[in-house]
């Protein structure tokens, strides 16, 4: 089975119902985006592409992304997503790396894709008038025949060390995460809203599979990205809405001083918040401000956005006795997933042990791209080790801990950086912060907190003595006006090792 086949059935059933949404305005209806998806998969043919070509995608949100890669399906080829904010050489990488014969792209990356790319490789602008001839000269192509474990996304991890792998998402990878979205996630009906906010290389894109499947419509922010203000008018005017955001976006979302108006949240169905930790504080507030709207997703590129799901009615049931156990953690196995943690034998440990997370299931990746080697150590006995540590609750949740490398080891003494940044987050000053370890030569490593707020150090010190162990506090704080992050919201703890280490040099 075809991804692309969801739109085709679409176009036949919702042939008036909106596909595609530009702004507050409805873009393409499903009629109009089957037919342009059909024309513009044999427009990729008749430049001389055949199934199984790479595609790749560097662009802004938009919404001809969406029918762009409906197409890139429908012909039978692979696409490739490239994160926007990569610099010229990395996206020549990728291009290089995932042999891509054509780039979609923007006019704001255009030159950088044109840097970026090989010769002899087809750079089209969706806005130009190349694709809109692409898509008027053609014949509609018929949906290929795709085997499901043929390549659909080549999903070039963040990398934060070492050149970015290619993890190869088949057909039915994607077939996975899109039930699993729809049964433990979010359920779509014909006419709901996914918005997208957050970068449609990675898991806002993603989501844009569930919505297809359902008929719902993919709406594209006109500004391409996030804004509390512009997120509240989309929600005014788009009912049954979803929306993927890491927890900085969320956090941005609910300290905005702005009005959201009740009519604006009842169109609200979901904010789906994953990618990096969430802190309980956070959570908290979020619900305060939001409603019962939140879900929480654990996943990776491995398993996309398909590891583990803590649902809107469990982040919602403030009145359980783990309540806020549960809000730290990452929820429970998808319905299709299973899950274990186990030690350095890939032996599982048990309850409330912690170890490295694995999961095996259909949404797990092929493998990476030309790396047999870290295929073999990643999937290594049939199941995906990613590389997270966690450990289950006698109820079953996740929890994830810091990844090993920002484990701090102050005398000897092993501190998680999470439960110091889950108690500086209380304090009502503290707006974000990043806990990280610093070389030093009496205790090995010291605790440094990173703060973006207003608050003093006196009375953060006070705080914290009030609430953690007097080792695990912060020695040094360092205020700042943000943090280093990704173009997917995650605080780069990397990046801030290394400022730090030139600030202490
Ligand atoms: P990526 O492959 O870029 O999507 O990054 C995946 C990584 O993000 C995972 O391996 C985790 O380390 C982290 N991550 C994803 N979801 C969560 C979550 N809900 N809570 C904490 N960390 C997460």
């Amino acid at each position: 089975m075809n991804l692309a086949v969801w739109v085709e059935r679409a176009g036949a059933a919702y042939s008036d119902a909106p596909a595609l949404g530009w702004g507050s305005r409805v873009h393409r209806t499903y009629a109009e985006m089957a037919d342009r998806a059909a024309r513009l998969a044999g427009g990729l043919k008749d430049l001389g592409l055949a199934p199984g070509a790479r595609i790749a995608l560097f662009a802004k949100n938009h919404p001809a992304y969406v029918e762009a890669m409906v197409a890139i399906w429908r012909a039978g080829m692979a696409a490739v997503p490239i994160n926007n904010k990569l610099h010229r050489d990395e996206v020549a990488y990728i291009l290089e790396a995932s042999s891509a014969a054509l780039v979609f792209t923007t006019p704001d990356l255009a030159e950088t894709a044109g840097a970026a790319a090989a010769s002899g490789v087809h750079l089209i602008d969706l806005e130009g008038e190349g694709y809109e001839a692409l898509i008027a000269d053609a014949a509609p192509a018929r949906l290929a025949e795709t085997g499901p474990d043929e390549l659909a996304w080549l999903f070039f991890t963040s990398g934060t060390t070492g050149r970015p792998k290619g993890a190869m998402l088949s057909h039915r990878n994607l077939m996975a995460m899109t039930t699993a979205y729809l049964a433990d996630v979010a359920p779509v009906a014909p006419g709901d809203a996914c918005l997208h906010a957050a970068p449609m290389s990675h898991g806002s894109g993603l989501y844009i599979l569930p919505h297809l499947a359902h008929a719902g419509v993919n709406v594209t922010p006109e500004s391409g990205g996030f804004s509390p203000s512009e997120i509240v008018d989309l929600l005014k005017a788009w009912p049954g809405a979803a929306m993927f955001a890491a927890p900085t976006m969320v956090n941005r979302l609910v300290r905005w001083e702005g009005e959201i108006p009740q009519s604006a949240l009842e169109n609200l169905k979901a904010i789906i918040y994953g990618g990096a930790p969430m802190y309980v504080e956070d959570a908290q507030a979020a619900l305060a401000r939001l409603g019962p709207r939140l879900v929480q997703i654990y996943g990776q590129g491995e398993s996309p956005m398909t590891i583990t799901c803590l649902s809107r009615a469990e982040i919602a049931d403030r009145a359980h006795p783990r309540a806020a156990q549960r809000l730290g953690s990452a929820g429970r196995p998808y319905v299709n997933v299973e899950v274990r943690v186990v030690d350095r034998d890939d032996r599982p440990v048990g309850v409330g042990e912690s170890g490295e997370i694995v999961c095996r299931g259909d949404s797990v990746m092929l493998g990476y791209l030309d790396n047999p080697e870290a295929t073999a150590e990643t999937l290594r006995g049939g199941w995906l080790h990613t590389g997270d540590v966690g450990a289950f609750d006698a109820d079953g949740y996740l929890t994830l801990m810091d990844r090993s490398k920002d484990l701090i080891i102050s005398g000897g003494t092993n501190i998680y950086p999470r439960e110091v940044e889950e108690v500086l987050l209380t304090h009502t000053g503290v707006e974000e912060c990043s806990v990280i370890g610093r070389r030093d030569p009496d205790w090995g490593e010291i605790v440094v907190a990173y703060i973006v707020g207003a608050v003093d150090q006196g009375a953060l010190d006070a705080h914290c003595l009030e609430h953690m162990a007097r080792f695990k506090r912060p020695k040094v704080y360092v205020f700042v006006d943000d943090l280093p992050k990704s173009n997917y919201g995650k605080i780069l703890k990397t990046e801030l090792r290394k400022l730090d280490e030139g600030r202490s040099a």
